[in-house]
C-alpha cells in the first residue's frame, strides 16, 4: 500500500501531525522504534499543558493515542533507517522492510544526553528527571541536584532555586558554557551552591533516589551527597542522522527548518524537537506536529507544490 503520509516518530510531535492528517482523511502510517510516546513519557507528571492541570506523561501520550486508535491510526514499531526518493513521493526503509507514502514528516525527536552511571536507569521517573519544569514542582522545599555546565544546567537551577530548598549545581569543570549573565544570577542566589570539578559516581537510594556519589576530580576525594531529585542537564542529542542527506541539519545535528516545518526537498516536513528552535516543550513540539501536518495536507491536495 502506498500512504499518503508517513509520520517517523511517534511523540507528541508526530501523534499531533497524525491526528491532523487522519481528520483529514489521508491514509497515515505512524513509524516509531520505542512505542509512541517519545520524551514525555519520562515525566513523572505534567502541569504545563493547557487544559490538563496535572497529568502523568505516560498517561498522556496514552490519551493522545487513544485519539489516533479511534481514527484507526496505522502504528508500526519500526527503526528507520533511511528516506529515499521514489517517483513522486518516498520509500521509508527499516531493516526488515520498506514503506512508500507520497509525503513524510520526520518528528524524530531527540534523546536526552545521558551520565550512563550506575543506578541512573534505575531512578528515572523516580528522582532523577531531565526537565526541571516539568517535575521541579515535586521537589518543593527539597534538596536537589542539577548536573552540567551549560545554560540548560544554570536556567533549571535558578528555576528550581525559587522553590527547593537546596540546589547543588554539579559540572565536571571548573569553567562554564553558560553565559555570564546567567552565571551571576546563579552565583548569587542564596539557595544555589556550586559544586565544580565534580563528577557524579553512582546514584543511589532503595525506592527513589536518596543520594550521590560525587568524586571532586582536582583532589580525587570521594563523597556521598543526600539529594530528593537529580536533575541531568547535559545537553541533548538529536536523532536525524539516517536523514542528513535528505534534510540539512545545523551544527549540532538538528533539522536547519524554519517555523513552517517546510524542507527544500517536495513533500518532506519536519516536526517537533528534532528541529533547530529555541524552545523545547510539549507545547512547542504539538505546535510543530499541527504546523507540518497542515502543510503537509496542503501538499497532498496539491493547493501549494
Ligand atoms: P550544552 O551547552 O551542550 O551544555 C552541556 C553541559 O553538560 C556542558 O557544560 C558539558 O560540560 C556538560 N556535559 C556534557 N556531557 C557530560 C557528561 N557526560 N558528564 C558531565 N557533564 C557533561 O547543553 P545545554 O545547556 O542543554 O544547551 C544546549 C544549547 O541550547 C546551547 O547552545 C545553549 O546555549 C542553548 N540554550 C540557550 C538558552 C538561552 O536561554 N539562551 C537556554 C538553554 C539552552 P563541558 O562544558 O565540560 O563540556
Amino acid at each position: 500500500m502506498r500512504y499518503d503520509l508517513i509520520i517517523i516518530g511517534a511523540g507528541p510531535a508526530g501523534m499531533t501531525a497524525a491526528l491532523y492528517a487522519l481528520r483529514a482523511e489521508k491514509s497515515v502510517l505512524l513509524l516509531d522504534s520505542a512505542g509512541y510516546g517519545g520524551q514525555i513519557t519520562l515525566s513523572d507528571c505534567v502541569e504545563n499543558y493547557p487544559g490538563i492541570a496535572n497529568v502523568n506523561g505516560y498517561d498522556l501520550a496514552e490519551g493522545m493515542m487513544a485519539q489516533l486508535r479511534a481514527l484507526n491510526v496505522k502504528l508500526e514499531n519500526a527503526n528507520v533507517t533511511g528516506v529515499e526518493p521514489d517517483g513522486d513521493g518516498y520509500r521509508v526503509l527499516t531493516a526488515s522492510d520498506s514503506y512508500e507514502a507520497r509525503a513524510v514528516i520526520l518528528a524524530t525527536g531527540v534523546t536526552h544526553r545521558k551520565l550512563g552511571v550506575p543506578g541512573e536507569e534505575k531512578f528515572l521517573g523516580r528522582g532523577v528527571s531531565f526537565c526541571a519544569v516539568c517535575d521541579g514542582g515535586f521537589f518543593r522545599k527539597k534538596e536537589v541536584a542539577v548536573i552540567g555546565g551549560g545554560n540548560t544546567a544554570v536556567q533549571d537551577a535558578l528555576y528550581l532555586a525559587e522553590f527547593c530548598q537546596r540546589v547543588y549545581l554539579i559540572h565536571r569543570r571548573e569553567g562554564f558554557r553558560a553565559e555570564e549573565r546567567l552565571l551571576e544570577k546563579a552565583r548569587n542566589h542564596p539557595n544555589i551552591e556550586f559544586l565544580t570539578n565534580t563528577v557524579v559516581l553512582e546514584m543511589r537510594g532503595e525506592m527513589r533516589l536518596a543520594s550521590l556519589l560525587l568524586k571532586n576530580t582536582a583532589t580525587d576525594e570521594e563523597h556521598e551527597l543526600a539529594v530528593a531529585g537529580a536533575f541531568e542537564a547535559i545537553g541533548s542529542i538529536p536523532q536525524n542522522a539516517a536523514f542528513d542527506q535528505l534534510v540539512p541539519v545545523d551544527g549540532e545535528g538538528y533539522f536547519a527548518v524554519g517555523d513552517d516545518c517546510v524542507t527544500s526537498q517536495k513533500g518532506i516536513f519536519v516536526a517537533g524537537d528534532c528541529r533547530a528552535k529555541k524552545v523545547r516543550q510539549l507545547t512547542t513540539a504539538t505546535a510543530d506536529g499541527t504546523v507540518a501536518a497542515l502543510a503537509a495536507i496542503d501538499y497532498l491536495d496539491g493547493i501549494v507544490q
